[in-house]
């Protein structure tokens, strides 16, 4: 009786240490300007998924990142989906990737960028390397790529709780407010119409708790957001006033970041 309550109390304190100690990695900043003190290294070699692999080095996350890409993983591989590709994480401590880089963001180990392709057949390292847009949709609509299995990961990638947004081209939001129904209607909400992002999907995690300084982003606005995706293919307004060039501050990286990114 002892031993067995002993191994429960153990039990207990082993869950709550796992499920809640990311204090080691602390995130300064905002996800396009920010780094994080410690990530973990997301491994490139595994049979259930392949990394693309733009650059070197871009394989780090906060461990909330690593644990949704492997509860995905293994939810895709019930869900009898091909082997996932998996694109472009953090760098090792985070940091902007720069203005020659196509990332605005990436900052602090909690985007990642999914491709709407799978390891199936299996990508050769120079196809690795030298990774290959599938898009999805053209300026009208979908293409013959947005079938059930692309629909089935986007549906996977978007309903854990850990995603804060999901960035998707406008069409590929408003092909999946025309045709999904009842649940899984659920999803539409955290799916965010953005440029680009006819060959990926961008998925954003929120801030941990344990991490202060981390600067969440506006909460993504009630309901479906259907309507709202509809104004992306309105014509200009020829009555607008064109926008004046404004000069902007330059920001700057929290200061924490100048001694964890040695800068
Ligand atoms: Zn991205």
């Amino acid at each position: 009786m002892k031993n067995l309550l002993l191994f429960l109390g153990m039990l207990t304190f082993s869950t709550q240490t796992f499920a809640t100690d990311f204090k080691d990695y602390q995130i300064f900043g905002t996800y396009n300007l920010g780094c994080i003190s410690k990530t973990v290294e997301f491994p490139l070699k595994s049979k259930d998924y392949q990394v693309q692999i733009y650059g070197e080095g871009r394989n780090f996350a906060h461990p909330l990142m690593i644990e949704y890409l492997n509860s995905l993983i293994k939810r895709a591989k019930e869900a009898k989906l091909p082997p996932l590709l998996i694109g472009d994480l953090s760098k090792k401590n985070g940091g902007p990737y720069g203005a020659k880089s196509n990332h605005a963001s990436h900052a602090i180990g909690l985007d990642v960028d999914l491709p709407f392709d799978f390891a199936s057949p299996k990508k050769s390292d120079y196809e690795l390397h030298h990774p290959k847009d599938r898009y999805i949709v053209n300026s009208k609509g979908p293409n013959q790529n947005f079938d059930k299995k692309v629909i089935t990961l986007i549906k996977l990638a978007a309903s854990d709780s850990k995603v804060e947004r999901i960035f998707v081209h406008p069409r590929i939001k408003q092909h999946l407010c025309k045709t999904l129904k009842g649940e899984d209607r659920k999803i539409l909400q955290v799916l965010r119409p953005w440029f680009g992002h006819r060959a990926h999907m961008h998925v954003r995690l929120a801030c941990p708790k344990d991490s202060p300084y981390c600067k969440a982003q506006a909460k993504v606005p009630a309901g479906d957001g259907c309507l709202e995706t509809e104004t992306w293919f309105l014509p200009p307004d020829p009555k607008a006033k064109p926008v004046k060039a404004q000069v902007r501050k330059k920001k700057q990286l929290p200061p924490q970041c100048k001694a964890i990114l040695k800068i």
